[in-house]
């Protein structure tokens, strides 16, 4: 089924329940027709929704056991005081269900005039304070490039903190204060990761996050995530707002599943967003690399060895996101690796390119060795690199 035809029915079909007019139900149902007609008949440019229900399977429809819309005020699962022999701390921590303690960077908090931001480790200091001094503290989802949000306003917390102590806030990943701060931990990952790889100025639009959705797709800058604690999906849905902002290569249409051929466009958005994800949250050197919940029917997913039923080409996704890998990750120092990124990005940058045949040229153009090139693209495909010109 193809993309638009899965989606868009759906969120219309909300809009129109809502509407007791039947007369103008009718008429909006006409008009969805006449306007799906419309888009399908258009070849898919950047921007266009993204479907993909293979990717984040079932559990998508689910955004937690409750049924209830989380609130807007996220509140931590548990919190923890010490005494600390100058100033005050905040940390911020989300608990994933192996028991790991992630921490939450780029929270920007408020208390009147004072502005401190959590670091790498989570936190958050004000280095000279009063004794018995109290500091309301307030802080939303909200960065000049990132938001994340409920579809209207961006997700917030507040919390007080006393001169001479260290606060603790920690927030379940899978909880419903805690998936939210989990998709911005992504975000600002992606933020920090891509300023120090190739700087920001290609960022020169917000990307919105917005969960819960019924779905994970990327539509027109907005990014809609069904579960934020699955840190593979959202960093794929992220990497088609990426790809889109740096004008990388074309968007394919229609529907798509990990492990079949379909055309070279869609296999290389696709390919380049899960590669995107990877960058983002997998060790370069992993000799095993692999997603934890992208297509469950699959999971986990591993992509530094394809398994030998997947269709092999060119206009397979999976063995886009592999031989992308494979090229940034030859070198097992991560700087080495970063310097690969930035100049597989420059490369494509601005190019819009058809898929991954005229990207691998591109690559070819901008210095990376032609041998190398085609061993990696052989070893990935598992079909011949037959010569392009870009
Ligand atoms: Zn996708």
């Amino acid at each position: 089924m193809d993309a638009i035809q899965s989606l868009a029915p759906n969120r219309l079909l909300k809009v129109m329940r809502t509407d007791a007019n039947i007369a103008r139900m009718k008429l909006t149902s006409w008009m969805t027709i006449a306007l799906l007609n419309l888009i399908l008949a258009a070849p898919v440019r950047a921007g266009r929704p993204t479907d993909d229900s293979d990717l984040s399977g079932n559990s998508a429809r689910l955004h937690s056991d409750s049924t209830l819309a989380p609130s807007l005020d996220l509140k931590p699962d548990a919190s923890d005081r010490s005494q600390i022999d100058t100033g005050a701390e905040l940390r911020v921590e989300l608990l994933r269900r192996d028991g790991a303690a992630l921490p939450v960077a780029g929270l920007t908090l408020h208390a009147g005039d004072l502005e401190i931001t959590t670091d790498s480790t989570g936190t958050a200091r004000i280095s000279e304070c009063a004794p018995r001094a109290t500091y309301r503290l307030q802080t939303e989802l909200t960065h000049s490039r990132i938001r994340v949000t409920d579809g209207s306003s961006p997700y917030r917390f507040r919390t007080s903190i006393d001169c001479g102590t260290r606060t603790v806030l920690q927030f379940t990943e899978a909880g419903d204060s805690g998936q939210a701060l989990a998709i911005w931990r992504i975000a600002h990952l992606g933020l920090t990761k891509l300023e120090s790889a190739i700087g920001l100025n290609f960022w020169n639009k917000p990307i919105e996050f917005i969960w819960p959705e019924d779905g994970d797709y990327y539509s027109f800058g907005t990014v809609h995530i069904s579960r934020g604690d699955h840190w593979d999906v959202v960093g794929h849905e992220m990497g088609h707002a990426i790809y889109d902002l740096g004008r990388l290569g074309a968007f394919g249409g229609g529907s798509h599943k990990i492990d079949e051929c379909y055309s070279e466009a869609l296999a290389l958005s696709e390919g380049w967003a899960s590669y995107f994800s990877a960058w983002l949250s997998v060790a370069i050197d992993d000799a095993d690399a692999q997603f934890e919940y992208m297509v469950p029917r699959r999971a986990p997913l591993r992509f530094e060895n394809v398994p030998l039923d997947v269709c092999n080409g060119p206009t397979n996704e999976w063995r886009v996101t592999s031989f992308l890998w494979d090229l940034i990750d030859r070198s097992d120092d991560g700087e080495k690796s970063e310097e690969s990124f930035a100049m597989l990005w420059r490369a494509l940058q601005g190019t819009r390119t058809s898929g991954i045949r005229s990207a691998a040229g591109l690559i070819e153009r901008a210095g990376f060795s032609k041998e190398w090139l085609s061993l990696i693209w052989d070893l990935n495909f598992r079909t011949p690199r037959a010569p392009t010109i870009p």
